[in-house]
């Protein structure tokens, strides 16, 4: 069994954040990693609006993150969560299945205040082809797979901040980018969209919906909607990436046999007051996982910051609340 004053679930920009300035006022500060270390950040190839952050790639500051939290004193290590309850001591215990070493050989941790900072998934947009051609010409992630596709026919699919500003990165690997959306206005914010539609790189296709890809082995083709006339149309492909949003990893905080459990929003994710606590006294969000308006690697960095403050008052005194 470890001992340590917060437990961070999630190692992306809030769970980083949070580790530093945790670790830095002195409390131990345990992090626990999931898969997919680093986050949605690993997935942005170039940074351009985190302040002060030139356009470095996500991966290079969740690098710094990690060496920065490293540095003030947290620990890391790998391995999921399974179970997160009372501890009957007035902290909490939680479970870690496939333990991957870092955290000496504890599969129980104990801590007295946990912060879940497990980001979110992408979600998939649920059509013919999408599943069984995953890996083979479907992606989620530009950064990742987008250099397979050089000077090939890529499709980008969604309307959000990730679709415009991925579209424009893979134009810069292929001349032949064609960003699909199934609405005639962009869900992204008006800068973001305005870029790529002004970017001569990429074909804007508004309206239009991408109905089922195809291939044997790999992506051959896509079948297109319009979705104004229904009429639709089949054209040849060799990639087609997805952005269609995503989806909390909040399954934790829904199934915890902690006795009050954090409250989540329609969409799941959880939802937290400004100083990041849940309903749960002792439990807090932070990042993409909690119930926000506005999800940027800069606002996940500030909430993992107001987390570990939180967290450090309500160690001291039980409450997240200032004098
Ligand atoms: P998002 O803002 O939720 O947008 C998802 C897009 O996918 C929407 O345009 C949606 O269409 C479309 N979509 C959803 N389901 C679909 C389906 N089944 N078929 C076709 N299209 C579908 O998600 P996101 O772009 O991944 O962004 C997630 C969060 O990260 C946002 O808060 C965003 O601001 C943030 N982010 C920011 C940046 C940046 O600042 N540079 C970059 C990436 C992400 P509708 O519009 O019709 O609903």
């Amino acid at each position: 069994m470890r001992i340590g004053d917060v437990l961070i679930r999630g190692a992306g920009p809030a769970g980083r954040s949070a580790a530093q300035y945790g670790a830095r006022a002195a409390l131990r500060v345990l992090v626990h990693e999931m898969a997919s270390v680093g986050g949605q950040l690993l997935n942005i190839d170039r940074l351009e609006n985190y302040p002060g952050c030139g356009a470095d790639s996500g991966a290079a500051l969740a690098e710094v993150m990690r060496a920065q939290a490293l540095e003030a004193g947290a620990e890391f290590a790998a391995g999921n969560a399974l179970s997160l309850a009372e501890n009957g001591a007035g902290g909490f215990t939680v479970g870690l299945d496939d333990y991957g070493g870092g955290l000496e050989s504890a599969s129980l941790i104990q801590a007295g205040a946990v912060l879940i900072a497990s980001g979110a998934d992408r979600k998939t947009i649920g059509v013919p082809g999408e599943a069984e051609l995953y890996g083979r010409g479907v992606s989620y992630c530009a950064a990742c797979d987008g250099p397979f596709f050089k000077n090939k026919k890529i499709f980008v699919v969604g309307g959000g901040d990730a679709a415009c500003d991925e579209a424009r990165f893979l134009a810069r690997v292929s001349p032949n980018v064609h960003l699909v959306h199934r609405r005639s206005v962009f869900r992204a914010q008006s800068a973001v969209a305005a870029r790529v539609l002004s970017d001569p790189a990429v074909n804007v296709r508004l309206d239009t919906a991408v109905i089922e890809i195809k291939g044997a082995k790999k992506v051959e083709s896509v079948v297109l909607q319009d979705v104004k006339s229904g009429k639709t149309s089949e054209e040849s492909a060799d990639a087609v990436f997805i952005f269609a949003g995503i989806a909390p990893r909040s399954g934790l905080a829904a199934s915890s046999a902690l006795k009050t459990r954090p409250d989540l929003d329609a969409s799941g994710f959880i939802v937290t007051d400004q100083r990041m606590a849940t309903r749960a006294p002792g439990i807090f969000a932070a990042g993409d996982v909690r119930s926000s308006p506005f999800r940027q690697v800069v606002t996940a960095a500030g909430d993992g910051s107001i987390a570990a403050h939180s967290a450090a008052k309500y160690l001291e005194d039980g409450t997240v609340n200032e004098r």
